[in-house]
């Protein structure tokens, strides 16, 4: 019975990540089981286990979509504050090249196409100056570093400065509670050469 259920239980993940591509995987269940479930995993959905949640067979989609939801958010925190290590580690180069830290600088590599991938903390908004002939965004104006012309000032320009990244096909991540970021100036951006 018990060899049964692992063995529906690893081919059933299997099957559903293959349908689905989920990219993460989490299991619950009585512990035992779930050792053995572990154990018998496809070695790719060993590398894509995240960790155990707390359910029992007798949990509803209720209880296991709260657990999943949960489980999500811990791995998207994981995730960036892996992204803003990795930010604080090239800011810190002396090339400066692979990434830039504070809003000016941000901004800057935003004007030149050459953000990949934009952090900013959520909440961070500061004032600043568009470009309404070219879209440059920048810190202090009123003269447009892009092309010389009479820039406006916007209330939000880091708001602006996300649409441009997604504009730009940039990954976007706004990070919730990292503090290692708002030392950092509450935006950075890992950039694409
Ligand atoms: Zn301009």
């Amino acid at each position: 019975m018990h060899d049964r259920q692992v063995r529906l239980a690893t081919r059933a993940a299997s099957e559903v990540q293959a349908r689905s591509g989920f990219q993460r995987l989490v299991i619950g269940g009585p512990d035992q089981l779930v050792a053995d479930v572990e154990r018998h995993l496809h070695p790719y959905l060993r590398t894509i286990y995240h960790r155990r949640i707390d359910l029992g067979p007798g949990s509803g989609p209720d209880e296991l979509r709260r657990a999943v939801d949960s489980a999500e958010a811990e791995i998207a925190r994981a995730l960036q504050s892996a992204a803003v290590d990795r930010l604080r580690d090239v800011v810190g180069r002396p090339d400066g090249r692979s990434g830039v830290a504070g809003l000016a600088p941000v901004l800057h590599a935003l004007a030149n196409h050459r953000v990949h991938r934009l952090l900013v903390s959520s909440g961070y908004e500061a004032c600043g100056w568009r470009c309404p002939a070219c879209a440059t965004l920048a810190t202090c104006g009123p003269t447009c570093p892009g092309c010389g012309q009479t820039m406006r000032v916007v209330d939000d320009v880091v708001s602006e400065a996300v649409d441009a990244a997604a504009a730009e096909r940039a990954r976007i991540d706004v990070c919730v509670g990292t503090a290692d970021l708002d030392v950092l100036g509450g935006i950075g951006a890992l950039l694409r050469y």
